[in-house]
């Protein structure tokens, strides 16, 4: 097991320093707490942005992990492919000595993690110490390699939705006037956690009534009432993979808008899901669906974007969004979700989230859960 786990990371850091030549870097800093497991396997996460359980420096001939000493004897034992150096006073001095010491001229950096303070300090460090380094801000190398899962990671993607189609069985039956959106949400987070889930991948999305017009609405002491649509977006996390799901309830006979609503948002994924091939572009995937809900006259309702990757991070890539600058093509052993929406302030919504793996010829859904049957 540990053999298997060292080859893994072997080939992940081949493909990063490939990346590396491409890009003329003598050396990448990994900040992202999922880009550090990815390539080191030390499975540590930060719970605030202000803390770091240790960084990496990779360059074409070495690869270190910098951490503090809680961190020591659990870095060391996860990430035998690395070398576990041990900083006091901060990551800048020890840094300062590795750039000196393997000299590194172009150093890149990953601009979404690494805050704007702990930049300067570094820079600040590193030139104290006489090092003529050119910091080169840097986003989604690490995420790029992380896109495309092998059969292993999706096998424990499958087995998160699993867990967590399972919670949703269970809770569903549950849902009914009276009871608060928290109850409902802890319920969840209850059955994920004694399912056997490591973790939750977020925290659940208990929306009713007009609060499920708020696509990340947060549980509150909202009773549910007669009539209500409910959204339920909840998501289990094993060995660090997350999964990710949302169906939309109605606490009793739906109305007709319900009824409308929601065979709208059903009929776009559906469309989406038959619809979506390898090197399709993201923002045309977004359009199969985002078509069928303009042209039932809501298209000003559905005001996120279609999808997003899923894996190590519950958000990663591939974005299945409207906006040009965002565009990728769509790569065959990705993971992503389908998941439109129309929210209508003051009424509600509806959202219906389906996870689904691409293969060389079509997407499969992952998801196995149904649908509200609306005769
Ligand atoms: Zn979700
Ligand atoms: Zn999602």
């Amino acid at each position: 097991m540990a053999d298997m786990q060292t080859s893994l990371q072997t080939t992940r850091l081949a493909s990063l320093r490939t990346l590396l030549a491409e890009k003329e870097l003598d050396a990448l800093l990994v900040s992202g707490p999922e880009n550090r497991r990815f390539l080191s396997g030390f499975s540590a996460r930060e719970e605030m942005l202000a803390e770091s359980c240790g960084s990496l420096l990779i360059s074409a001939g070495a690869a270190y992990l910098l951490t503090d000493f809680r961190y020591r004897d659990w870095a060391a034992r996860e990430a035998p492919a690395f070398e576990v150096l041990t900083y006091q006073a901060g990551l800048g001095d020890t840094l300062a000595g590795l750039l000196k010491e393997l000299g590194i001229r172009r150093l890149g950096f990953e601009a979404g993690y690494l805050t704007c303070r702990s930049y300067e300090r570094l820079a600040g460090d590193a030139l104290q110490a006489g090092v003529e380094v050119e910091w080169s801000p840097r986003e989604g190398m690490v995420e790029s390699l992380r896109e495309v899962k092998t059969p292993e990671e999706a096998a424990l993607m499958r087995r998160a939705l699993a867990l967590t189609e399972a919670v949703f069985r269970e809770v569903a039956p549950l849902v009914t006037p009276g009871l608060t959106e928290r109850r409902v949400a802890w319920e969840i987070e209850r059955r994920l956690r004694e399912g056997g889930a490591h973790g939750l991948a977020f925290s659940p999305i208990v929306a009713a009534g007009p609060n499920s017009a708020r696509p990340h609405h947060h549980p509150g002491d909202y009773a549910l009432r007669e009539g209500d649509p409910v959204i339920l977006d909840l998501g289990a996390r094993l060995e660090g993979y997350c999964a990710d799901l949302t169906r939309t309830l109605c606490l009793g006979p739906p109305s007709d808008r319900f009824r409308e609503v929601y065979r709208t948002v059903r009929e776009a994924q559906r469309r989406a899901e038959a619809g979506i091939v390898p090197g399709m572009m993201s923002d045309a995937a977004d359009a199969l669906a985002r078509e069928v809900i303009m042209a039932a006259g809501y298209g000003e309702a559905f005001g996120h974007s279609l999808g997003h990757g899923v894996g190590l991070a519950v958000h990663e890539a591939p974005s299945l969004s409207p906006y040009k600058d965002r565009v990728t093509p769509l790569k065959a052993g990705s993971i992503f979700t389908v998941e439109p929406g129309i929210y209508l302030t003051g009424w509600g919504g509806v959202r219906l989230e389906d996870m689904v793996l691409l293969h060389e010829d079509r997407a499969e859904v992952l998801t196995s859960l149904g649908f509200l049957e609306l005769e």
